[in-house]
C-alpha cells in the first residue's frame, strides 16, 4: 500500500547530527533545526571553535536544546579526537558489528542511532527499531511480546531480508505515525488487520451489557 519509499541520503556524520536532533520532535523541526545549524556551521570543524550555547540556539526549533547541544558537541569533538577530521566514511569498509560497536562508543550513541546511520548512510545492514516500530511489531507479534527494545534491533534484522529493511522501517513508522496509534489504532482501516493478533483480540473481545 505505501510502497518503497524514497529518503534524503546525507553524508554519515550529518546522517547522525540529524538523528540527535530528531529525538522526540517531528521530522520538520528536525529538519529545520539541522538546516538552521548548517547555516551556522558549514564546517562541523567550526563547532569545536564555537560556545556550545551557539549549537544550543542554532537547534532552538527540535527543542530539548540544552541536552541536544552538548551532546552533538562531544559527539564531534569525539569523532576529531578519534579519527584526526570529522568524518566517518571508513565505517563502510568495516564488517557491520564492528562499524556499530564503534558507533556505539561515541557518547549518546544507542541502538537506534547506530542503526540509522548504517542503514540511511552508510549503505550496511541494520534495522532499526523507534517507538512506532516497537509498537506496531508488538501489536502484530512478529517479536516476542516482552523483547526490550534493543534486542528488537536484532530479531527485525532477522525477520526482514536486509533489502527490505529500508523500506520496511519507513513504512512500520508510516503505519505507526497514521493507523496504528499508541492510543487509538484505527484497526478497521488497517491493512494488516487480517494478520493481527490484536485486532483479533479486540473483535473477539464481547462486552456484556
Ligand atoms: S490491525 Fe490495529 S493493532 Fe494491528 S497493526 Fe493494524 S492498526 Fe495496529
Amino acid at each position: 500500500m505505501y510502497g518503497e519509499p524514497a529518503w534524503e541520503i546525507k553524508t554519515p556524520v550529518d546522517e547522525l547530527i540529524s538523528t540527535i536532533l530528531s529525538q522526540n520532535t517531528n521530522d520538520a523541526n528536525r529538519d529545520k533545526a539541522f538546516t538552521a545549524l548548517r547555516a551556522r556551521f558549514p564546517d562541523w570543524e567550526d563547532v569545536l571553535e564555537s560556545p556550545v550555547s551557539d549549537v544550543v540556539t542554532a537547534i532552538r526549533p527540535a527543542g530539548l536544546g540544552p541536552q541536544k547541544g552538548p551532546r552533538i558537541r562531544n559527539i564531534l569533538e569525539t569523532i576529531q579526537k578519534t579519527r584526526g577530521r570529522i568524518e566517518i566514511d571508513f565505517l563502510r569498509g568495516l564488517p557491520p558489528d564492528e562499524a556499530r560497536a564503534w558507533l556505539r562508543e561515541l557518547p549518546g550513541v544507542g541502538p537506534k542511532t547506530a542503526a540509522i546511520v548504517m542503514l540511511f548512510a552508510l549503505g550496511l545492514p541494520a534495522f532499526p527499531v523507534d517507538t512506532h516500530i516497537y509498537r506496531v511489531t508488538g501489536r502484530l507479534g512478529l517479536r516476542p511480546a516482552n523483547l526490550t527494545v534493543e534486542a528488537a534491533h536484532d530479531a527485525m534484522a532477522d525477520l526482514f531480508l536486509p533489502e527490505q529493511y529500508d523500506t520496511a522501517h519507513l513504512n512500520l513508522i508510516r503505519l505507526g505515525r497514521e493507523v496504528c496509534h499508541a492510543r487509538k489504532p484505527e484497526c478497521p482501516r488497517c491493512p494488516l488487520r487480517s494478520m493481527c493478533p490484536y485486532y483479533r483480540r479486540l473483535k473477539h473481545t464481547v462486552r456484556k451489557p
